[in-house]
């Protein structure tokens, strides 16, 4: 009879988009899913200006809690404004809080944000929880981490990732798109014996025990996730190949830098195209060399977490409009980000000084010209002139 609770771990543009998805979905599926949805809201103060439908006179512009704003009016005012959230959209300041009981975790928010984050949930989730992680960026230390493996090891649960060609502001307002989820835990083995979990990326086999749900829950599989996440304006795709998945959405937000800056000088299709092949075919390299015990090139070449995503995002993602906004300007992308971003983060910037870092440190930064020519124009090191030279030289 139990059901399962679901928290959505962050509540920017997508991960507001992503709980209004949930949210439905935990409507039409009492048999699975408790209806209300918390949502993770890093708590900030928020003016309601007097042009607004929710200025209120006693109030004034005197600034408010964000997470009293979306819970008074299912809204998210400022990360995703004009776009009604259900009412089973609950909004919570604390994660521990928000994350309490819940078996499903769907983590979605900037990657940058997400260590602190982490160490909050840490002793403080279910043990038989499983994750689904929306975020679009990798962790680089000593190594390279996928954040499903991150959140895997960290917190000791199976996680998945879903990844796709997925504008939030188009999903939000239910126009049609597709999407990828990779998600396949090992069988879990009901003596509850020990079982590596990592099998999905690299099998660098974290040795975490995964605890199976208590066997009054319905099943945490694959079924359950497409129930959860598909809508008829949301289409999944399930697959099995979670460093393809991961490794799709991280990387092709340098290659949309490197795309905004030759748009800001240059409109022809035929140079994007060209510039767009070259960085999938560094995508699709970078993910053979270090992740090639489970990628699968069809995952980058067929899926919407593969082409589909680099395409739109080198047409309409923020990572390309400020890319092309900081040569057309003559200013950094990071002055643009502040400028006109209202607080939305870029992803592609920050992925490729880390992806630089990993791949300095193992002395193949050469083989991987597209990252290498992002990320020294970035620095200030070379020109956003020079970008189709630098990728191309021999
Ligand atoms: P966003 O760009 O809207 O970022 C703003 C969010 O960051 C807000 O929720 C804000 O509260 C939070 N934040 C700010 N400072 C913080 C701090 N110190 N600690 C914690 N949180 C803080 O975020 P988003 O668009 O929801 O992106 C989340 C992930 O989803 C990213 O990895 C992104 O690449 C990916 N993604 C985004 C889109 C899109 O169209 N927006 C689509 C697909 C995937
Ligand atoms: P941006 O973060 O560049 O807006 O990309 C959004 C996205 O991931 C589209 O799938």
């Amino acid at each position: 009879e139990k059901r399962h609770k679901v928290t959505i771990i962050g509540s920017g543009n997508w991960g507001s988009t992503v709980a209004k998805i949930v949210a439905q979905n935990t409507k039409e599926h009492p048999e699975l899913f408790h209806k209300d949805v918390q949502m993770w809201v890093y708590e900030e103060d928020v003016v309601i200006p007097e042009s607004s439908p929710y200025y209120d006179p006693a109030i004034g512009t005197k600034p408010q809690k964000l997470t009293e704003i979306i819970n008074a009016h299912h809204e998210n005012v400022k990360y995703l404004p004009d776009i009604k959230l259900p009412d089973n959209v609950i909004a919570n300041p604390s994660v521990q809080d928000a994350a309490r009981d819940s078996s499903i975790l769907v983590f979605n928010l900037p990657h940058q944000f997400f260590d602190k984050v982490c160490s909050q949930l840490k002793g403080n989730i279910v043990p038989w929880a499983r994750g689904i992680s929306c975020i679009k960026g990798v962790h680089v230390d000593k190594d390279i981490t996928l954040f499903s493996e991150w959140i895997g090891e960290a917190l000791g649960i199976y996680c998945g990732a879903l990844s796709g060609a997925n504008i939030a502001t188009d999903i939000a307002q239910e126009l049609q798109c597709q999407t990828t989820i990779a998600y396949e835990p090992p069988l879990v083995d009901l003596d509850n014996s020990s079982t590596e979990i990592q099998r999905d990326s690299r099998a660098r086999a974290a040795k975490t025990q995964l605890v199976p749900a208590p066997p009054e829950y319905p099943p945490l599989d694959c079924n359950t996730f497409k129930n959860l996440f598909d809508r008829p304006y949301f289409r999944v795709t399930m697959v099995s190949d979670v460093a393809g998945v991961s490794l799709g959405g991280a990387l092709k937000n340098i290659v949309a830098v490197g795309i905004g800056f030759a748009a800001g000088r240059d409109q022809r299709p035929g140079l994007h195209a060209e510039l767009i092949r070259l960085g999938m075919v560094e995508m699709v390299n970078f993910c053979k060399e270090f992740f090639g015990e489970t990628f699968q090139t069809d995952t980058l070449t067929l899926q919407s977490a593969g082409y589909a995503d680099l395409y739109v995002s080198c047409h309409a993602g923020r990572n390309f409009k400020c890319a092309k906004m900081a040569v057309e300007q003559g200013c950094t992308v990071e002055e643009i980000e502040a400028r006109v971003l209202n607080g939305q983060k870029l992803q592609g910037n920050s992925t490729a000084r880390e992806v630089n870092t990993f791949l300095k440190a193992r002395g193949v930064e050469h083989k991987y010209k597209f990252f290498k020519a992002v990320y020294d124009i970035l620095e200030g090191k070379e020109s956003d002139k020079d970008l189709y030279s630098l990728i191309t030289a021999e």
